[in-house]
């Protein structure tokens, strides 16, 4: 069962494309929606603050972050790459701090608004990036060997790949383009049959 985190923004979009690969899915609301054979976890993209406090909240921060740690997938998308980040650039609160990486929130593109690019997300060619007020990664905090980088624009690092993350600053749910959900079904796919 893959559960998305569905406490605020763009959790729809993540749903949709998951179903439409074939995948049951839960949104996930409060603490009693975790369910017990969570195979997969999305975090979303929308505002990150108002994510992590609600998290707190909503006392789901330690029970997530139990799940991450023990390997269960997480596709990070936006705001989810902050959740994940070790450290965050001007030294603003983290939340799960399981990804060894500096985010800097709110920097990312000519302007601050939104932008599209085109580029290779790892072995993923020509893939549609759609950014909104997206974060980027100022840089990685382990051993290149531990994070992989899957993308630089700009000359910035938009998406890696780390142990049981695939995280990202842009927004794969916003495209007909499902070849990152797609990879992402397959790291769940592997985690379950370990389990
Ligand atoms: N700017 C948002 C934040 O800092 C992230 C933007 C997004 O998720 N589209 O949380």
């Amino acid at each position: 069962m893959l559960g998305i985190l569905a406490l605020q923004g763009a959790f729809e979009e993540h749903e949709k494309m998951l179903r439409a690969l074939g995948c049951q899915t839960v949104l996930i609301r409060k603490k009693n929606d975790i369910p017990q054979n969570l195979t997969g976890l999305v975090l979303v993209g929308g505002e990150s603050t108002t994510q992590r406090k609600l998290l707190c909240e909503l006392d789901m921060l330690e029970i997530l972050k139990e799940r991450i740690n023990s390997g269960v997938p997480v596709l990070a998308t936006c705001a989810g790459l902050i959740l994940l980040a070790k450290e965050i650039t001007g030294g603003e609160q983290t939340c799960f701090g399981f990804l060894p990486v500096r985010v800097c929130r709110n920097a990312y593109g000519r302007q601050l608004g939104s932008f599209s690019a085109v580029g290779d997300i790892g072995s993923i060619k020509n893939f549609p990036m759609r950014f909104i007020r997206a974060p980027y990664i100022e840089r990685t905090l382990a051993d290149d060997k531990e994070v992989e980088i899957l993308n630089v624009t700009d000359g910035r690092i938009t998406a890696v790949r780390y142990k049981n993350i695939l995280a990202m600053s842009f927004h794969p749910e916003l495209t007909d383009d499902t070849r990152i959900h797609n990879l992402f079904v397959d790291m769940t796919k592997i985690y379950s049959r370990k389990l």
